[in-house]
């Protein structure tokens, strides 16, 4: 069977609004390789069991205005003062090799991507209501009091830009919600365009006699 590029999707949120945990749980139902999520630089500090090169690829500011300066990143963007971007030759070797690929951003990093790369699939995760996305900020325990303030504060900027996303997930219910990113993975994987280069063997011996 030919090799057929990989489907690039954004996944953008407000933080706390469940994308992490989403991504995760849609990667643990397909662990056939197929799908990986694009592990990000950042000079943000790790949280408790977050690991260098697993959750994030972490970087001093200096080190990450030199990967800018390089053009090594694909997209990147100050998001609640820590820099984080997304590595230029990863996302191009794994799309290339077939693979789908999930990037977790911000609104500012999906407007570089969509401009670099017009067929991105762009998704936002909404919560389903302002005292349960708190909630949930609290519930993982991993930001200090202060820091779920300044999300909170932010999270209305960045809830304000949903518009500019294709698909729209309101993560209530978790089973569902995963059912649905998974849902709309598999419709990309379903194009007649990427079918037609999977099946090119069977779809000729098909139509032999045309
Ligand atoms: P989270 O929101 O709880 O997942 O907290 P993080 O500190 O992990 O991420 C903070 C924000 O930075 C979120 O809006 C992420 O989507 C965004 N972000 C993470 N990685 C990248 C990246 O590589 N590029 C851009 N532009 N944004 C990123
Ligand atoms: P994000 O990556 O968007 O910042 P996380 O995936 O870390 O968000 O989720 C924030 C918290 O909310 C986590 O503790 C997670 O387990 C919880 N969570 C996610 N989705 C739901 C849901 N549908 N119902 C209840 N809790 C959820
Ligand atoms: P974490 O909080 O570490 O991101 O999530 C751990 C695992 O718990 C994830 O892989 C995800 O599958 C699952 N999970 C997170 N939140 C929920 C939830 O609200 N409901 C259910 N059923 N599973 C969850």
């Amino acid at each position: 069977m030919s090799n057929v590029s990989g489907n690039l999707f954004v996944i953008a949120a407000p933080s706390g609004a469940g994308k992490s945990s989403l991504i995760k749980a849609l990667l643990e139902r397909h662990n056939d390789g197929s799908m990986q999520v694009s592990v990000s630089t950042t000079t943000r500090a790790p949280r408790p069991g977050e690991e260098n090169g697993v959750h994030y690829h972490f970087v001093s500011e200096a080190e990450f205005l030199r990967q800018v300066d390089n053009h090594e990143f694909y997209e990147w963007a100050k998001v609640f003062n820590n820099y984080y971007g997304t590595s230029r030759t990863v996302i191009e070797d794994t799309l290339a090799s077939g693979v789908d690929v999930f990037l977790d951003i911000d609104w500012q990093g999906t407007r570089q991507v969509k401009a670099a790369y017009p067929g991105v699939h762009t998704i936002f995760i909404l919560p389903p209501s302002n005292e349960e996305l708190e909630r949930r900020l609290r519930v993982r325990g991993q930001d200090s009091d202060e820091v779920i303030a300044g999300r909170m504060a932010k999270a209305q900027g960045e809830m304000s830009h949903y518009a500019e996303f294709s698909y729209l997930i309101v993560n209530e219910d978790f089973e569902e919600s995963v059912a649905n990113l998974e849902h709309i993975v598999m419709s990309q994987r379903l194009r007649r365009s990427k079918q037609q280069i999977r099946y090119r063997e069977v779809l000729q011996a098909l139509l032999k006699e045309e």
